[in-house]
């Protein structure tokens, strides 16, 4: 019976689309070795999570396989209209 409710127009959400038409997003996963402890970025895979064990990939430095982990996963916006 009640009426729905009315909210104020919202400004932002404008803006906020505006922002993800033009930017894209970034992420980015970064490794760690524990058999050498190198620490690299390396392009945001699907199914990528903090403290993963990645058992199908060789770390780059020292090619040791399944020995990586995720240590931090990082997301940025790209203009790509900026070079
Ligand atoms: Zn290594």
């Amino acid at each position: 019976m009640a009426e729905e409710p009315q909210f104020p127009p919202l400004p932002d959400i404008g803006d906020i689309l505006d922002r993800k038409d033009r930017f894209e997003q970034k992420k980015t996963a970064v490794l760690k070795c524990r058999e050498c402890k190198a620490k690299y970025p390396r392009e945001f895979k699907e199914g990528d999570y903090v403290f993963k064990n990645l058992k199908d990939e060789a770390c780059k430095e020292c090619n040791s396989d399944a020995t990586l982990t995720i240590e931090e996963i990082y997301s940025e916006w790209i203009d790509p209209k900026k070079k």
